[in-house]
């Protein structure tokens, strides 16, 4: 495992990092999850993305039971929380001061630690004035209950705002965007965050690097039984189909044969070829997928210049 720099910060993140969307409470129950965990982390692997939302909450708390299993030590792995879905009543939601204290405050006792490295607004709120959430963001710094604040899909010119009212009143702006990022989605990463990896040099934990699956191409032949898209809940991510294009996905699972290895092996490494990815949050609903993602580490230098080539061509 290599470790990147989050952006300008001095915080050393693992290239490959693990998230629990989805998966943590509808697929992996906690021995599942734990040994998804261990082997993640016994190979490296030093951040653990979590969010209020997941799972209503639950997911964190099946995060942190593992922890507290683990008994890892605090300074060896970094985890995250997400604001802005808690729940239905309106001082439950958003970015308010109120909503963003109360939800760290909860998040922390849900994943049993004293703090967390990682901060993220889930989204913006355009119902709250973004210098208040910048302000509440480094109020918990203040704390000492987040380390580092950062947004998710906000817009460039929303992550500019922030950065202006950070810099007028001497307060921190965002350090990283967590933003969707794989071979289907790349526009907003490549085009409308440029100027802003530029000017701020903040970092990126992007997600979905295989489209929720669509990379790996199961879903070429129409929705597979016992995978994402037929989970409780989350039907609604079939509706998504329409759009994708899959005779890109057929050429990109062609290519990975044709270099010898998995899609979902071609798909990550592409991800982390981008020099503003400091990790690529991998999912996975069984151990064994987990195991093929954290392998394609080993083909890195199989994707050379040419294939990336290859591949802006499809
Ligand atoms: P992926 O796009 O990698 O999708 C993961 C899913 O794809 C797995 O759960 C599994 O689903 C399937 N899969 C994974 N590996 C394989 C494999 N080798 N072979 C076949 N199927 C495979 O990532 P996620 O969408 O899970 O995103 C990763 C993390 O990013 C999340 O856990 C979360 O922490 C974060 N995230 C953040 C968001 C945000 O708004 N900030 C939004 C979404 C995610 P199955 O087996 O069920 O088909």
């Amino acid at each position: 495992m290599k470790y990147r720099n989050l952006g300008n910060s001095g915080l050393k993140i693992s290239e490959l990092s693990f998230g629990s969307w989805v998966t943590f409470v509808n697929q992996l129950k906690e021995k599942e999850a734990m040994e998804c965990m261990s082997y993640a982390y016994e190979r490296g692997v030093n951040f653990f993305d979590n969010a209020e939302a997941y799972a209503s909450g639950e997911s964190e708390v099946l995060m942190g039971n593992i922890f507290n299993k683990l008994r890892w030590d605090r300074d060896t792995y970094i985890v995250s929380s997400k604001v802005f879905w808690g729940g239905e009543l309106p001082t439950q939601r958003g970015l308010s001061k109120k909503h963003i204290h109360d939800a760290c405050n909860a998040a922390l006792k849900r994943l049993r630690v004293d703090y967390l490295d990682l901060f993220f607004c889930h989204r913006p709120d355009p119902e709250t004035p973004i210098g208040e959430t910048v302000y509440a963001m480094n109020d918990l710094m203040l704390q000492g209950k987040i380390l580092y604040w950062g947004t998710s899909e906000w817009s460039s010119k929303e992550i500019k705002e922030a950065f202006k009212y950070a810099e007028k009143f001497n307060l921190r702006g965002p350090s990283m965007e967590q933003p969707q990022y794989n071979l289907l989605f790349r526009d907003r990463f490549e085009k409308e965050y440029k100027n802003i990896f530029k000017k701020y040099k903040i970092g990126s934990t992007i997600w979905s690097p295989l489209a929720s699956g669509l990379l790996t191409g199961k879903y070429n032949e129409g929705v597979p039984n016992k995978s994402r898209f037929k989970v409780k809940g989350y039907e609604w991510l079939s509706d998504t189909m329409d759009e994708i294009d899959f005779n890109k996905i057929k050429k990109i699972n062609n290519l990975a044969k044709k270099i010898g290895i998995k899609s979902s092996q071609l798909a990550i490494i592409w991800c982390l070829k981008n020099i503003n990815v400091s990790s690529v949050i991998l999912g996975a609903s069984k151990l064994s997928q987990l195991k093929e993602n954290l392998n394609s580490l080993k083909s890195y230098d199989l994707i050379t210049d040419e294939i990336m080539n290859e591949i802006n061509k499809y």
